[in-house]
């Protein structure tokens, strides 16, 4: 099989690298699999693209030991700074290139991939601007002694990303790790491989020399759990499900005890108090849940509603979501796409059908759209105790349950009834309501009167088993360097 083919789509007609990115080479897997990538919309594959085992783990793991080691020690920081900016300025010139893909290989809406690629360009250069900016401290001890700190790289970072925001999580993930002067080893999901290759492209065209970053396509259990169990990987990052950030967890305990961290589930709580905005609280309710077709880890996917306006809100905001647009990605129009994968597809239907089950109301939708694609109508269901499984398990996917409360405390009780701590939402005008709940819920991420609005420059990730560590912002950095202290003698007096 080639190493790129050219696809077209809708909107462009482009060059797909299909190879593993190692050593700013596309090659073909050591045992030369291949894996098909699948078009959510269509139910027809696009593409076989080069699939690494564990054997192409080990060579990307060398690669990037060799280069982290080697070259990229002498590149000064403004330097990886400046390749960072230059890669940002190439997904900004290629935007229609990989929003396209994005909408064939995941089928996000093309306004939303759009949105996607500005946000993974706008994340590379603000990590950029980090690279040389990150320093230690000087310290006065009680001893004779200049102490200072150095933040130093933590060396060959293996990093596993999900399908749900494919160059989105890309950008999340390299952007911190190259800022610090460290240099990786990428997977992208077996569900969305296609964007991140392209990407690797650009990384060629940035600059970066080879090893520095290198992307392979691969399946979890193979790939992945050879990135998790790898003695010569010093730290790995992670997002995806609960269950495999245990597995991964468990796999870097057992290995070499490599620095881990985490971004996985949520079932997070968006509270609506009576005194609300109404229309504000029905939009960003709305888009809290079905924005990404609900595959968002972060998703508002419990709406807890205030009993004093409860029935007038379920109402408009039934209507307010039946208006969502469902349709192929590459429409201007649409908001909704199909689900990701037919696994995902069987999923959430197996959860909606449950919901039925244990006597949940469906408000709204709770069945498919259309004849072809996984695509699933927006779904509520009213009349949902706490203890249901739809009330407490993460289902990802345009499916929401509603709850009533009668006071602040009901809200934040029920909001933190869950394992999970990823984020919350509350709506409230007034200000001591709003903080109070917001310090009170057990939540990484607090949004109030707006919904699922993430920023790069402020920290995002979980509280509980929502997962370990910080991304974005300064924080990040944090994951990706480790701290020498280094003491400085200042007498050549003989120690007594
Ligand atoms: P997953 O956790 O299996 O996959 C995420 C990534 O982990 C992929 O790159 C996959 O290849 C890799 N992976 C899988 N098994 C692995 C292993 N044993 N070792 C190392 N890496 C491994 O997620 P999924 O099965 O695609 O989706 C299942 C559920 O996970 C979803 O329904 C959703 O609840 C959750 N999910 C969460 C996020 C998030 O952003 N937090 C993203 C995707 C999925």
């Amino acid at each position: 099989m080639s190493l790129s083919t050219s696809i077209q789509t809708p909107n462009v007609t482009y060059e797909q690298p299909l190879g593993l990115f190692i050593n700013n080479e596309f090659v073909k897997g050591v045992e030369g699999k291949t894996f098909e990538t699948v078009n959510p919309t269509t139910e027809k594959p696009i593409v076989a693209v080069h699939e690494a085992t564990e054997k192409d783990v080990d060579v990307a793991v060398s690669a990037a030991r060799e280069a982290f080691e080697g070259v990229w020690r002498t590149v000064t920081p403004s330097n990886r700074g400046r390749m960072l900016t230059k890669l940002a300025d190439l997904f900004e010139r290629d935007m229609e290139i990989l929003a396209s893909i994005e909408a064939l290989d995941n089928g996000k809406a093309i306004t939303m991939a759009k949105l996607d690629v500005g946000n993974a360009a706008g994340c590379l250069r603000y990590y950029g601007g980090w690279a040389d900016k990150i320093v230690g401290q000087t310290i006065d001890t009680n001893t004779e002694t200049f102490s200072y700190t150095r933040h130093e790289p933590i060396g060959v970072c293996g990093q596993i990303i999900p399908w749900n925001f494919p160059i989105l999580m890309w950008s999340w993930k390299i952007g911190p790790a190259i800022a610090a002067g460290n240099t990786v080893v990428l997977k992208t999901a077996e569900q969305t491989p296609l964007s991140g290759l392209y990407a690797a492209k650009l990384i060629q065209e940035a600059g970066f020399p080879p090893g520095v970053i290198n992307i392979i396509s691969g399946l979890g259990r193979t790939a992945g759990a050879a990135i998790s169990s790898h003695m010569d990987i010093d730290k790995v990052a992670f997002t995806g499900s609960t269950l495999v950030g245990r597995m991964i967890l468990q796999a870097a305990a057992k290995s070499n005890l490599k620095k881990v961290t985490l971004e996985l589930g949520g079932k997070s709580p968006n509270i609506v108090f009576n005194d609300a905005d109404i229309d504000n609280a029905i939009t960003w309710s709305n888009f809290g849940i079905f924005y990404n077709h609900g595959q968002c880890c972060c998703a508002g996917s419990r709406l807890l509603v205030q009993e004093g306006i409860y029935d007038k809100f379920v109402a408009r905001f039934k209507e307010r979501a039946a208006q969502n647009k469902l349709g192929n990605p590459f429409e201007q129009e649409t908001f909704q796409g199909p689900q990701v994968s037919q696994l995902q597809f069987e999923r959430i239907m197996e959860y909606i059908e449950h919901g039925k089950k244990e006597g949940a109301t469906v408000a709204l939708g709770g069945d498919r759209h259309g004849k072809e694609g996984y695509f699933i109508k927006p779904t509520i269901f009213t009349d949902v105790k706490p203890d249901m499984k739809i009330a407490q398990e993460e289902i990802f996917g345009p499916v929401i349950v509603v709850q009533k409360f009668k006071d602040e405390a009901e809200a934040i009780k029920i909001g933190n009834d869950s394992t999970y701590g990823l984020a919350a939402g509350v709506h409230t005008k007034d200000l001591n309501t709003a903080i109070r709940v917001s310090n009170a819920l057990r939540a990484g991420t607090v949004w109030v009167n707006n919904y699922n609005l993430i920023n790069y420059q402020a920290p995002f990730g979980g509280f509980k088993e929502s997962g370990i560590g910080r991304e974005l912002g300064s924080y990040a950095l944090e994951n990706y360097t480790q701290i020498k202290t280094v003491h400085h003698r200042l007498s050549d007096a003989p120690f007594s």
